[in-house]
């Protein structure tokens, strides 16, 4: 494995200007499933691996969408968009107008096969700029070619963003990026760090014409306003031991939370929800990987019950958004046909 590089990406904060909703428009759920082949989680990364049988169970997850009136992105993979079990069953929900279909970005299974397959080049963004950007070119290609349509919202594979996928993204015709994690910081194995990245959605990129929706997340109770300082203090010596943030979580005065049924409950995501809401956040991106339709495909969902669990999560969750919160769901391109222009000299 190598090692990470010298200068873990750090997201320019003060090239975003907010994306704002009209005043009187509802909070907006953009529902994002990462959608990809199954993988062992715990293994190396291997160019081997792209089977996409989990497949044939998205229709589980596209039933809920449809009976509560959410309409997903599925953000797709190299292995999903070129084998038809991956992007036949998308292919007619979005002719059907009930979802959009955007790009995800895997470099280990996605061609050219040009770098070493290891932790640190599994994050596109730290790809020299010709090789992430050939193998975004590929993937929107066979996108295209097998959906019909070209896709304009991208989510990089990790969380994977870096200081050269804004410029690749314009060049090949993108308008959204769904790629931030905020609130967390991947730097232990060679990611971004996006433990300071704010939730909100804004504009960036030449032009400010690329829209930035971040996978919601971040620190919530008492001591949220320190959260990313003092998780980062957490890896360092005599914290380590101390497990700071662990207690802190325990207490109910710091917990660090993805909007996400992956290993979180209807607890955490209504929390997060609410605090976020708050702080005037009304964009939220609730997202999960499209093989946790499938038990056994990753750790969250290991059994039929669990996907029942599962399900249940994000039923009850869509049901608080849509109803108790008064919110509407939107595709991301749909979210961006709603909000305000970018407004110069303000910064998010
Ligand atoms: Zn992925």
């Amino acid at each position: 494995m190598s090692a990470p590089p010298t200068a873990p990406y750090r997201p320019r904060l003060e090239h975003r200007v907010p994306a704002r909703l009209p005043a009187d428009h509802p909070p907006v759920l953009v529902v994002v499933l990462d959608t990809e082949e199954e993988f062992d989680w715990s293994a190396p990364f291997d160019r081997e691996a792209t089977s996409v049988e989990a497949m044939n169970d998205v229709g589980k997850g596209q039933a809920l969408f449809d009976e509560l009136g959410v309409k997903p992105c599925y953000v797709i993979d190299y292995p999903v968009a070129t084998q038809e079990t991956g992007w036949k069953p998308l292919k007619e929900i979005q002719d059907d107008g009930r979802c959009e279909v955007g790009a995800h970005l895997h470099p280990w299974v996605s061609p050219p096969h040009v770098e070493e397959v290891c932790a640190v080049n599994s994050y596109p963004g730290n790809l020299p700029r010709e090789v992430e950007e050939e193998k975004l070119r590929r993937l929107t290609e066979a996108i295209e070619s097998r959906l019909g349509r070209r896709p304009v919202t991208y989510k990089a594979g990790r969380y994977g963003f870096g200081p050269n996928t804004a410029a690749a993204l314009e060049l090949l015709g993108f308008q959204n990026d769904c790629s931030p994690a905020a609130g967390f910081d991947l730097t232990g194995d060679g990611g971004p760090d996006w433990s300071r990245h704010s939730a909100e959605p804004a504009w960036f990129g030449t032009g400010r014409g690329l829209l930035s929706i971040p996978t919601s997340g971040g620190f919530v109770g008492a001591l949220s306003g320190a959260g990313a300082a003092l998780h980062a203090l957490s890896h360092k010596p005599p914290f380590l031991q101390a497990r700071v943030p662990g207690i802190l979580s325990r207490l109910g005065a710091l917990e660090r939370l993805m909007l996400s049924p992956e290993g979180y409950e209807l607890g955490h995501l209504k929390r997060l929800t609410s605090a976020l809401l708050a702080r005037g956040t009304r964009v939220f991106q609730f997202s999960f990987h499209s093989p946790s339709l499938r038990p056994g495909c990753t750790d969250y969902v290991r059994s039929e019950s669990d996907l029942k669990d599962f399900l249940g999560v994000c039923r009850q969750y869509f049901e608080h958004f849509l109803g108790e919160l008064g919110g509407v769901s939107l595709t991301p391109s749909e979210l961006r046909e709603r909000l305000l222009p970018p407004q110069p000299g303000t910064s998010a």
